[in-house]
């Protein structure tokens, strides 16, 4: 059975303001006071602290495409808040956009998300036409279990293969147990048939080139744990279990955004997660941070500095602060624009730091 966690919409109204406050706090500092209302600095002022008075972008490097927030699943972490009752797909229009700018502007990776991007109808030909038009990397972040879920994903891991698509897929643990309770009951049986159908066709396989990536994410109000450690407890375990093979795992931490937060909220650990992110705060972070060299388009063809921002609806704007649209990409001002910062940007910056290649130092 799939899990979700039901709000009523004055709840909902009140967590979405409480994340909007920490926007509000953070881009309109004139005066005010420089901590939010748990008392804990802005992102802004402890990032100035480091010499870093804001987060500016280096080369563009990597296009993230959210195809939509429909997915087969419902995991009470996910950022995104999607689900199979979500309707938000991108249109034909914008993913042809996506390609072209990524073939004008030369951009190496296009990093393809959702929901489960494999469930939108244009996915196949989004997938191949990038393939042809030569884009270096094709990342696409499948939740595995979509491959097992019905028989028109049957060949998905063929046409992965054949597209030399990078395959990254969340499992936050090697037990049933620990999987099933954040993703639903059942999932970590899917991912493993889903692991075995990649493995059989090469995927993660020893001197194959098709790589397979895991990635990892904290049960509860924790922080993620050390990633080199973890790749090798995963490994062991996955092979010794079962006899998958993969490449490299990504540790993340989760954010205080969308389903995470009303966790967080919900069991009265909001405060102290909080707390945990901003104690951990590691300067050497702020180099590799996933912002600095990706822009992240939504459903509707409007850009942001990430995924977690667009979940916060942080778009990027322009000199009249009007969202742009990817109609109105235009390298040179973003190359000069100021990355958009509030108290998730915690999540990373804790530890080792967070972001969607795992670890940044
Ligand atoms: S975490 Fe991934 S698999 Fe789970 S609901 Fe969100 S998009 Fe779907
Ligand atoms: S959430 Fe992370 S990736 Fe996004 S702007 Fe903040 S620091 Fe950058």
């Amino acid at each position: 059975m799939l899990q979700s966690l039901k709000y009523n919409k004055h709840e909902l109204s009140l967590l979405k303001q409480r994340e909007l406050l920490f926007v509000k706090l953070e881009n309109n500092t004139e005066g005010a006071d420089k901590s939010d209302n748990l008392g804990l600095s802005l992102f802004s002022e402890k990032i100035a602290e480091y010499n870093y008075p804001e987060l500016i972008p280096e080369k563009l490097e990597i296009l993230q495409v959210n195809l939509g927030y429909l997915c087969n699943q419902s995991c009470s972490h996910c950022h995104v808040d999607a689900g199979p009752d979500r309707r938000e797909l991108m249109s034909l229009e914008t993913l042809d956009l996506c390609l072209d700018l990524a073939r004008k502007h030369a951009i190496p990776t296009i990093d393809i998300t959702g929901g489960a991007p494999e469930m939108h109808p244009h996915f196949c030909y989004f997938v191949s036409q990038a393939h042809k038009q030569g884009v270096k990397e094709i990342i696409v972040r499948s939740n595995l279990t979509i491959l097992v879920s019905h028989s028109k994903y049957e060949d998905m891991p063929k046409f992965f293969r054949d597209n030399q698509v990078r395959v990254v897929s969340s499992l936050p643990c090697y037990t049933a147990e620990n999987t099933d309770k954040q993703r639903g009951d059942g999932v970590f049986e899917k991912s493993i048939a889903a692991l075995k159908k990649l493995n059989a066709i090469g995927y993660g396989m020893a001197g194959s080139k098709l790589c397979l990536d895991l990635v990892y994410n904290p049960g509860g109000p924790f922080l993620a744990g050390e990633q080199s450690q973890l790749e090798s407890d995963y490994k062991r375990e996955l092979n010794d279990n079962f006899g998958i093979q993969f490449n490299s795992l990504f540790a993340l931490n989760n954010l205080p955004i969308n389903r995470f937060l009303e966790f967080l909220l919900k069991n009265g650990h909001y405060n102290k997660y909080m707390q945990t992110l901003v104690s951990a705060f590691n300067p050497a972070t702020l180099s590799g941070l996933m912002c600095r060299n990706t822009i992240s388009i939504d459903y509707q063809g409007y850009l942001y500095d990430c995924d977690f921002n667009q979940m916060l609806e942080m778009s990027i704007k322009d000199s009249s602060q009007k969202a742009i649209h990817i109609k109105d990409f235009n390298l040179e001002y973003l190359a000069n624009r100021k990355i958009l910062t509030a108290q998730h940007c915690y999540g990373c910056t804790a530890g080792a730091g967070s972001s969607c290649q795992g670890s940044v130092v």
